[in-house]
């Protein structure tokens, strides 16, 4: 850890500190991130609803922070729209990682439409490897992870420690609902992908992509057909240190 971390993960009270941070408004935790992280926070963003709520406060908090998304190669041309349109209305320039391989090399090492014979093996490929180099060298990424999104996400504390990447993980919306991250959005007339205004409620790689087939169900469009319901990044959620007892 650098000195301008004031955070040290082997002497952190989880329960404690999310206590304290559940009473903050969003821009005050991303103070607190900023003050606590410095130069070492990082969004990671692939641009759904509750990461355009919290890149719209960050870059009133911290112009100059770092945004960085994972570009699978395999995202809609709605996404790279919305990207283009995020990087002209903030100002800002997102970052981008890609995976060691492209599409072509990775069908000619696994074969064609790994995406449906070996998802995880494919979302090794494109999202967890490359997430390593997003956050090298940082303390602090932040999600936008929400507790109504799933069962596999309704632990999600606000700040926990990412043990595969070795870094702390801020979800500053965890206890956000849907519902609140849309009004903010329809207030300020942010933007968001537009798959949204045809049913899409979570919206990932093409090949894994469909509407909801539970409107109940944000991400029951992911992966449709399979068990597989998380790309990995977020994996294993519940051993971070819970925020409630
Ligand atoms: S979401 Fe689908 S296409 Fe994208 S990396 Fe995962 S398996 Fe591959």
């Amino acid at each position: 850890m650098s000195p301008s971390t004031r955070l040290l993960h082997s002497n952190v009270d989880y329960v404690a500190l999310n206590r304290q941070l559940e009473e903050l408004t969003l821009t005050d935790f991303l103070r607190w991130s900023v003050v606590t992280f410095g130069e070492r926070l990082v969004q990671v963003t692939s641009f759904g609803p509750t990461g355009i709520v919290i890149l719209d406060h960050l870059v009133k908090v911290n112009p100059d922070v770092r945004v960085v998304t994972i570009d699978t190669g395999f995202l809609f041309p709605e996404t790279y729209a919305l990207w283009e349109e995020i990087e002209r209305r903030y100002g800002i320039q997102i970052h981008v990682v890609r995976p060691e391989l492209t599409p072509q090399e990775q069908e000619r090492l696994y074969g064609p439409a790994l995406w449906a014979l070996e998802p995880d093996v494919c979302c090794h490929e494109r999202k967890v490897k490359p997430m390593a180099a997003a956050v090298a060298g940082q303390h602090a990424w932040i999600t936008g992870l929400r507790r109504d999104q799933s069962t596999t996400r309704n632990q999600t504390p606000l700040i926990g420690w990412d043990a595969r990447y070795n870094l702390f993980k801020l979800s500053p919306l965890a206890h956000w609902t849907r519902e609140a991250v849309w009004d903010y959005i329809r207030a300020y007339n942010l933007p968001y992908n537009r798959l949204h205004d045809l049913g899409y409620t979570s919206i990932g790689c093409i090949h894994c992509t469909r509407p909801p087939a539970d409107a109940n169900d944000e991400r029951s469009g992911r992966w449709q057909g399979r068990m597989k319901t998380e790309c990995g990044l977020h994996w294993p959620v519940r051993p971070f240190t819970p925020c409630r007892e």
